[in-house]
């Protein structure tokens, strides 16, 4: 008996409902998934105008027999579904047989296939019915070519936004099926012009030089995390690089790629203040998970994904974020001439962003990497709950384990001068640092504060003259209803009237600022996102006062003051960004300089 199998009619229907191949790029994601289900070490995908005019993709997997290549064109036929548990286990990719007979409907179809014990066998059908089929003698593995996509369905061309969208969606896909198969060896081919290819040589670190660059690259910090049934791998690249959307933070699940908002969030609020506002990181999330322990109830076409102890994974990434970060050096190192400006909008226009894919593209550059090897997949520590647990319980070690860790990372210099009263400037062997002082002092007073508020009391004073605040009245329902937890940090609230409240008291440690403005800061925040985190809250309060404390540029500080600046910057969870995710200190190394005067070259 062939290895294709028909659908039970229930399970057929709940596949049948998320299916719709409605776009070039649809047909590439089912026809390459199921190259990988069939175990190919090579998938080639030729496009001609974005796949519109022509979609092929070439394998050496396992190929099919006559009958199972047959079988394919049936609706609901599939090699990987059994039953509906099996649906779940998500073990295979395509398990929506469905996606051949519907591209098969809507084009020119021909697909060739040999499994190694027959000959090959090749099939051709048109808008749905065969129109041929031969013998045909070909290598291992399956050749499916479909042209002039949706030619009888016109309406459907009508959703195809532009061809360059289209080759982006695709080469996205490309990049995200190549990451989470990186023992597969990818090549994508729209017009005759290679736009990705990678190695299959099961290396992180040349595919994120291929996709990201090799900025990128230079900078991945590796990690491994485990909870109970989970294997975490965190790819993090450091925050110096950084994007607009969250889209390039990549989770991989059992070798596929899914979604969840909660696992990309929890990995974002690892990188909390390295980023500056409305930045994400480039990170790839490899999680490999007992199946068991992935939710049913998601419908099997999305590609969203849910974990049963989700909250545990999430802590997990979390934490082991915060543990690869805090372990490294993160001081942006200023290169004569290179185009990466991370702080700038990058505005790729596909245009671009293919030429640099095609500059990247000599692999083999990438295998031996010459740059900052140490700094490269040295993080690479264990993390667990129990060891977590029990670093809490022994407090004595924390403190002993993180001074080895600014020892580690934190460059020792000399302090030499400084930059129009704002800038401080240092130098060891290395080079020259600057270190902005209002964001050094800033990044300290953040952590202290942040601290601060963790404790459970917080002292408050009255003030002799309550604080009128005006608002509209909805704002004030607002905050009546979550009067307690203003009163937890320390703020106690009246209400005056239909449209305005005052403050009676406040924290101790703000009453040397101008409190009418914090307090109103405070209360729109909160407004603004409509809820009372007090995490984020706590965040916010001390970002706002860190910078109301901190030294302003254009102020000369004394020796002493510098000296204390740095000891407590290295004291620092993260000395490398202020709060704000700017960076604190940057570094032109001796050799740029000496390339500035051409004294290298
Ligand atoms: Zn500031
Ligand atoms: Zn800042």
């Amino acid at each position: 008996m062939g290895k294709i199998i028909q659908l039970d009619n229930h399970l057929a229907n709940m596949i049948a409902a998320g299916e719709v191949v409605e776009k070039p790029y649809s047909v590439v994601k089912e026809l390459v998934e199921n190259s990988i289900d069939a175990n190919a070490k090579n998938i080639t995908i030729t496009l001609q105008d974005s796949g519109m005019t022509m979609i092929d993709v070439l394998d050496d997997g396992d190929g099919m027999s006559q009958d199972d290549a047959l079988m394919a064109f049936k609706r609901h036929a599939t090699s990987k579904i059994k039953n509906e548990h099996d649906l779940y286990r998500i073990n295979s990719l395509g398990f929506r047989g469905e996606a051949i007979p519907s591209i098969a409907s809507v084009s020119l179809f021909e697909l060739s296939t040999n499994n190694g014990l027959t000959n090959g066998y090749k099939v051709t059908y048109k808008a749905g019915k065969m129109i041929n089929e031969e013998s045909v003698s070909m290598n291992k593995g399956t050749h499916i070519k479909v042209s002039n996509l949706f030619f009888n369905t016109p309406a459907r061309l009508k959703y195809i936004k532009s061809l360059n969208t289209e080759l982006a969606y695709i080469t996205e896909l490309i990049d995200k099926l190549a990451l989470a198969n990186k023992d597969i060896r990818f090549k994508l081919i729209n017009n005759q012009k290679v736009l990705f290819q990678s190695n299959g040589q099961g290396n992180m670190q040349s595919l994120i030089a291929n996709i990201y660059g090799i900025e990128a690259a230079k900078n991945l910090l590796y990690k491994e995390a485990f909870c109970p049934g989970v294997e975490i791998k965190l790819y993090l690249v450091k925050s110096i690089i950084n994007k607009s959307r969250k889209n390039d933070i990549i989770l991989i699940c059992n070798k596929r790629y899914v979604r969840n908002t909660n696992l990309i969030n929890a990995l974002i609020d690892g990188y909390k203040t390295y980023l500056p506002q409305f930045r994400y990181p480039i990170a790839v999330i490899d999680i490999k998970i007992d199946p068991l322990l992935i939710d049913v109830n998601v419908h099997p076409s999305k590609l969203e994904i849910k974990f049963s102890e989700e909250d545990v994974i999430k802590y997990t990434i979390t934490n082991a974020t915060i543990d690869a970060l805090k372990e490294t050096e993160m001081i942006p190192n200023y290169n004569i001439g290179s185009k990466v400006d991370s702080y700038t909008n990058e505005k790729v226009n596909l245009e671009t962003k293919y030429e640099t894919q095609t500059l990247n593209f000599n692999l083999e550059k990438y295998d031996e990497p010459t740059y900052q090897k140490n700094h490269l997949y040295d993080v690479k520590k264990e993390y667990s709950f129990e060891k977590n647990e029990e670093k809490i319980k022994q407090t004595p070690n924390i403190s002993n384990t993180k001074k080895e860790d600014y020892r580690k990372t934190f460059p020792s210099f000399e302090y030499i001068g400084t930059l129009h009263g704002t800038y401080l400037l240092f130098q060891n062997e290395e080079g020259l640092f600057l270190v902005d002082q209002h964001a050094a002092e800033e990044r300290i007073n953040y952590e202290y504060y942040y601290h601060f508020f963790e404790k459970e009391s917080v002292q408050t004073i009255d003030l002799l003259i309550p604080i009128n605040v005006n608002c509209t009245k909805n704002e004030l329902l607002f905050l009546l209803e979550n009067k307690d937890k203003l009163t937890k940090i320390g703020f106690h609230l009246e209400e005056s009237g239909l449209n305005s409240f005052f403050i009676r008291s406040i924290p101790t440690y703000i009453k040397n600022n101008n409190v009418e403005e914090i307090v109103k800061k405070i209360i729109y925040y909160m407004i603004e996102k409509n809820s009372v985190d007090m995490m984020i809250l706590r965040d916010s309060l001390a970002k706002m006062i860190a910078c109301k404390k901190s030294i302003k540029a254009n102020h000369k500080i004394n020796l002493e003051e510098i000296n204390t600046l740095i000891n407590n910057l290295k004291k620092c969870d993260n000395p490398y960004t202020c709060p704000h995710g700017r960076p604190t200190i940057v570094k032109l190394t001796t050799y740029e300089i000496e390339k500035l005067f051409k004294r290298v070259m």
